[in-house]
Order: C-alpha cells, then structure tokens, then sequence
C-alpha cells in the first residue's frame, strides 16, 4: 500500500475510533458518587434524585432509588458501605428519577410512601408500586436506628414526604428543596402556594443538615434562602398577573435569574399552573 494511502486510512480508523468513543461516551451514564453525610449516613448523587443510605447492623434504609439503570450501581455503592441487604426504601414522591429503582428492589425490600405519591403512581401508570403507605408519619426502626418519613404538605406534588433522621439531625426533602429552579408539578397536585407552607413546617423540625432533592448537601440556611426566593418568584408572578400580563406574557417577564436560578424545561412547565394559582 503507499505511504499516503495508509496515512490516509489511518487517519481515517482514528477518526471512526473518535467517533465510536464519543458515542459511547454519551450513552454512558454518569457514574454515581457516594460521599458521608453523618455517621452511618451516605449520600449517593450523580444521576436522578439523591439517594441518602442509613447504615445499620440489620440492614441497609435508602431513600429514593433514581432510575431502572441505575440501581446496579446504587447496590454496589451500598456494598462500599455495608456488607448488610437493604431492608427498607422510604420514596420521597413519586417522579420516576426518585422511584424508578423500585421494580427490581421490591424483590428484596419494602418499599413505603405517602399515600398520595403511591396513587400518583397509579394513576401515571408507573411499575414498581410501593406495598405500604402512610398518611401523615411513618416510624422505622431497625437494628437500633429510627427513620421518619413525614407528611407536611403540598408542595412539588401532592405527595412529598420529608425525611428525618432524629438522631443525626439530618432531614432528606425531596424535590421539596433543590439547588435549583424548583418545578411545580401541577398534574401531580402540586402547589406554590402550599410549598411555602410545607418548607416552614420543615423549618420547625430540630435538624442542621439537608440532603436536597438534587443539588450539594445543604444546610438549614440554605433551605430558608430557597423558601425567600420561591416567595419571591411567587410574589413576582402574581404582580405580573395583576398588572394585566397574559399567562404567556408574565412567563416571558418572570425574572429568577438574580434568585441564582436556570429555568430549564420543568420550570417552564410549571409557569402555565403558577400563573392560575396565583390569582
Ligand atoms: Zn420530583
């Protein structure tokens, strides 16, 4: 073959390698990363919402499962931690990057959550339906350790439990609170008006610690600069619409970047039901 034909076609192969790697490189899922929390409590981050793992010397609590593909990689997470089953899965709502590990763990654990976010999942058609529900708190309590998972009200859903573990001061809120635009998923009963509400019932409970519903571990401080800025959005919705503004017109003028907030696609749609609901 001559010289400038191989070149050619070599540069040709690294080209497709390029390509293959890029390609693959997309369709791979972040890797998931697991940091401590507190004693014997880890966060798991990386993709979906973020799952909080209680270790106890009679098995493994999560909170939330993320997504079908990433439930492998949850376990062998838990595996870097414990050598102990996970017994328990408390779901914070039911959004399937929260739930979506629920189908294949509910083989091995128990999975509970708030009534409204199992008939959310019903209703939505979604597979991996927790057995056991609650209506305004749940206790667990294994090899030692307590878990609560209490109802406090509407906010991103209908459905949102917040998560407590008393002995470490440490709450897990859900899509309640995240470090970022929040989305007020209307379909699923959601609330702006009632979200306020429900993070001042949070703010009452005794804990320094916050595990977002995605975003960095967070402090009791943070959760109260995110309830100002969703006032604040809230109020500036409301005056837009009383100032005459279409529903169209107010989504446009509705300004959140000064509050450090990106809207993305969910933000967006919750624009349409923020604008009813704060007539
Ligand atoms: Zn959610």
């Amino acid at each position: 073959m001559p010289r400038a034909a191989a070149i050619r076609l070599a540069g040709l192969f690294l080209a497709l390698a390029g390509c293959w790697a890029a390609m693959t490189q997309q369709q791979a899922p972040p890797p998931l990363e697991i940091e401590k929390v507190a004693e014997d409590l880890y966060n798991i981050s990386g993709s979906g919402g973020n799952v909080a793992v209680y270790v106890t010397g009679e098995g493994v609590i999560l909170v939330d499962d993320k997504f079908p593909q990433n439930v492998d990689e949850i376990l062998s997470k838990v595996k870097s931690v414990s050598d102990r089953p996970v017994r328990y899965i408390l779901n914070t709502h039911q959004h399937p990057d929260h739930t979506g590990g629920n189908e294949k763990l509910l083989a091995t654990a128990e999975i509970f959550a708030h009534e409204n976010a199992r008939r959310n999942m019903v209703d939505k058609k979604q597979p991996g339906l927790p057995r056991v529900t609650f209506s305004d708190e749940l206790q667990l309590h294994l090899g030692g350790k307590e878990v609560r998972a209490k109802y406090l009200g509407r906010g991103h859903t209908n459905g949102d439990a917040v998560i407590y573990f008393p002995a470490l001061k440490v709450v897990h809120t859900g899509d309640l609170f995240v470090r970022g635009a929040p989305f007020i998923d209307y379909s699923s009963g959601g609330s702006a008006i009632e979200w306020t509400k429900t993070i001042d019932e949070i703010l009452k409970m005794d804990f320094s610690t916050v595990i977002p519903g995605h975003g960095q571990i967070s402090r009791k401080e943070d959760l109260v600069a995110f309830r100002k800025s969703f006032e604040t959005m809230r109020t500036r919705m409301s005056e837009l619409r009383a100032s005459g503004k279409t529903a169209e017109e107010a989504g446009k003028l509705l300004r959140v970047d000064d509050l450090g907030w990106k809207p993305g696609p969910l933000f967006d749609r919750s624009l349409p039901g923020l604008y009813n609901e704060v007539r």
